[in-house]
């Protein structure tokens, strides 16, 4: 059964014609996709569909069986920049969305000690362990982007959303977090959708991957990746 889905969406933003075109497929739950094409082939735009932040302009998008109407809240996201908040320590950055997101904002005072243990363990796993009271200035970039896939990830969303996520970093530090991300999946086994410029990184991380053609978007090729990768 699809866990994401996408019947026949197109989506125009304001007169200036299709953003994206005739988007049709589906996502299995646990599945890791990715999105690959040129920018401004409408990669960001298919993101803000799977998330219900922008309503398709034809066609729908239902995410576990329901049309998206809005909001998502069963998504964690990660982008290009950490967008860590600087004055809050690598741990309370990772905590935030148990503090905002419900059911975990209003027990957020009775179970702390628990997500404060939750936050440790993800800490753990991506080698940050001993940076949990550092502020975001002490971090380098590698490491600030690992908080924040931490924080994507902390109030367990079933659906994975990462814009570029490892675009800024360097090629040694982004192969790195390539294995801690797979990693983090493969004990998980959440859903992702990564999209990215980089055709190494998709057939590296992902089960299957979409090209996008340049404006309109249109998937143009679907890809399953079948080779045995490497574990970290
Ligand atoms: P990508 O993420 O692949 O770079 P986007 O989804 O950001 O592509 O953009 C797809 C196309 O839609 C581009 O031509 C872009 O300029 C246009 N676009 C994106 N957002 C808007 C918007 N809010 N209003 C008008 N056009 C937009
Ligand atoms: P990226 O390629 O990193 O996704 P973009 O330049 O596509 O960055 O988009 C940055 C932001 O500006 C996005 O939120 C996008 O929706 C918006 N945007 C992009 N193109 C346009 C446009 N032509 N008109 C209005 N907003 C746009």
């Amino acid at each position: 059964a699809a866990f994401v889905r996408f019947d026949d969406v197109s989506l125009a933003y304001d007169g200036t014609g299709n953003a994206i075109e005739d988007i049709n497929l589906s996502i299995r739950e646990g599945e890791f996709v990715a999105f690959v094409g040129p920018s401004g082939c409408g990669k960001s735009t298919f993101m803000k569909l799977c998330t219900g932040l922008h309503a398709p302009t034809q066609g729908s998008v239902s995410v576990d069986g329901a049309p998206v109407t809005g909001p998502l809240k069963i998504s964690g996201m990660a982008f290009q920049n950490a967008n860590l908040l600087p004055w809050r320590t690598t741990l309370d950055n990772v905590l935030l969305p148990l503090e905002i997101v419900e059911p975990y904002r209003r027990q957020f005072r009775k179970r702390r000690e628990e997500f404060v243990g939750w936050a440790r363990s993800l800490l753990k796993t991506v080698g940050l362990a001993e940076h949990e009271n550092k502020y975001p200035w002490q971090l380098s970039g590698g490491m600030q982007q690992r908080a924040s896939i931490c924080r994507a990830l902390i109030h367990q969303p079933r659906l994975l959303m990462l814009d570029e996520p490892f675009g800024a970093l360097d090629a040694f530090t982004r192969e790195e977090l390539w294995c801690v991300l797979r990693d983090l999946w493969e004990a998980q086994r959440f859903t992702v959708v990564l999209v990215t410029h980089d055709l190494r990184e998709a057939a590296f991380l992902a089960d299957t991957v979409y090209v996008m053609s340049r404006r309109p978007g249109r998937v143009i090729e679907r890809r399953s990746i079948e080779l045995p990768r490497p574990r970290a």
